[in-house]
């Protein structure tokens, strides 16, 4: 499905994944300490640009391309791979509604890398179902005044600029919601406890408080009332992202159990050669190939300027398979090493560990599937 030029790009990041993150990802999980040296690489090789036009200090937004890189650098390491994914999450809005002027002033300096970017829909009240967040903002002259709190934020305190949803009117549901854009250094927003979690422990997951914030109206994306809707069209966006973090750890925990049946002996012989191994492989490869498919498919359909009912269909079914992929062959990859798969010397356990989140975030795989269904069932 890949062009050559995009195949070069694949290349590129393939190497440099490999040469530059993989013996990283050790130590990230170890330390759970947020890799700036991952981000200054990003930087230095113009990996966020990906994601944005060139008229934006960007390389020529592609989706395609985005997704592929997410997946070259989470073979080796979900939480790098995750800044990538957590950018576009973050730029999204901006991207999608924001006004010319919030364009020029915002997007270049998260197209060179020089501000990471956050998403900020959960609350501890509102996940799955988030159109009964309890942030408001309230309309003050020539700005708003936000109060509230936001809790599992990726990049809570290293964003510099989040994208963040609260009610403007409280007497309706998701018509009630609008979306602004915060910039960390305004004066009430602040971050509180990062959580320590099962895995992508170099990430960022946090709480972030609204305090009396005052954000400028020309901060507001979009119109009063359309915040929900855009929170949706983002997450039609940004989902793939996740499937292509999902996607890289199936297929990074494939490779290297293969490598490993490959030199691992029992009675005599390779594992690899014992045929219920063996089986076993041929399932993993041929999952990832699948999820492959569906992942490039929705990034050429989001390339192609499709939105709507279909976009929302296919980037939800290609979450829920990328990720239950993720989940299923990280665990016979740990199967395959044996007791070494179960210890941490072996990247594996890691994998396993880092692929349980994307069956949760950006909507459980149960929300996923009653999107899917919504869709196959809508007159
Ligand atoms: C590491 C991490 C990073 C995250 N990053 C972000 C971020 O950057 N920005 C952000 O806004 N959020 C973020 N989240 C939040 C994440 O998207 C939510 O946790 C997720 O959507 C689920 O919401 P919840 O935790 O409130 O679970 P709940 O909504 O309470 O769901 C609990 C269980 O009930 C199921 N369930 C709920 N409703 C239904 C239903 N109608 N039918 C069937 N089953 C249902 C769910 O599938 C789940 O199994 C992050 C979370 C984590 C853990």
């Amino acid at each position: 499905m890949l062009t050559d030029e995009q195949r070069e790009v694949r290349e590129l990041v393939r190497t440099l994944a490999r040469e530059r993150i993989a013996s990283r990802a050790a130590e990230i999980d170890k330390s759970a300490e947020f890799p700036w040296d991952i981000v200054e690489l990003f930087r230095e090789n113009g990996l966020f640009g990906l994601m944005f036009d060139e008229e934006y200090g960007g390389v020529g937004a592609s989706a395609l391309l985005t997704l592929v890189a997410i997946e070259e650098v989470s073979k080796q390491c979900a939480t790098s791979g995750l800044i990538l994914a957590a950018q576009e999450l973050g730029a999204l809005g901006i991207k999608l509604a924001g006004s010319p002027e919030q364009k020029d002033r915002l997007l270049p300096k998260l197209a060179s890398g020089e501000w990471l970017a956050a998403y900020a829909l959960t609350e501890a009240g509102s996940g799955s179902d988030s159109a009964a967040m309890a942030s408001e903002a309230t309309r003050d002259g020539d700005g708003y005044v936000l109060n509230g709190s936001k809790r599992f934020i990726t990049n809570a305190g290293v964003a510099q600029l989040y994208t963040c949803f609260a009610k403007t009117d409280r007497t309706s549901r998701h018509r009630g919601i609008s979306a602004f854009v915060v910039e960390a250094a305004t004066p009430g927003f602040e971050v509180g406890r990062i959580e320590p979690k099962l895995g992508i422990k170099g990430s960022t997951t946090g709480e972030i408080f609204f305090d009396e914030c005052v954000v400028p109206a020309e901060n507001r994306i979009g119109e009063e009332g359309e915040g929900f809707a855009l929170a949706m069209r983002v997450l039609d966006r940004s989902r793939p992202g996740i499937a292509a973090q999902a996607l890289g750890i199936a297929q990074g925990a494939t490779d290297y159990a293969a490598e490993y049946a490959k030199g691992r002996e029992t009675f005599g012989e390779p594992i690899g050669s014992h045929q219920l191994v063996a089986g076993m492989l041929a399932d993993m490869e041929t999952r990832c190939e699948a999820a492959r498919g569906l992942l490039y498919r929705c990034g050429q359909m989001i390339d192609d300027g499709i939105e709507g009912p279909e976009l929302t269909k296919l980037s939800a079914m290609t979450k829920l398979f990328c990720s239950d992929t993720a989940m299923a062959v990280t665990t016979d990859a740990v199967q395959i090493l044996g007791g070494y798969g179960y210890i941490q010397e072996y990247p594996v356990e890691r994998m396993m560990r880092d692929a349980k989140i994307t069956q949760i975030y950006e909507g459980t795989n149960q929300i996923q599937r009653l999107v899917i269904a919504r869709e196959m069932l809508r007159d």
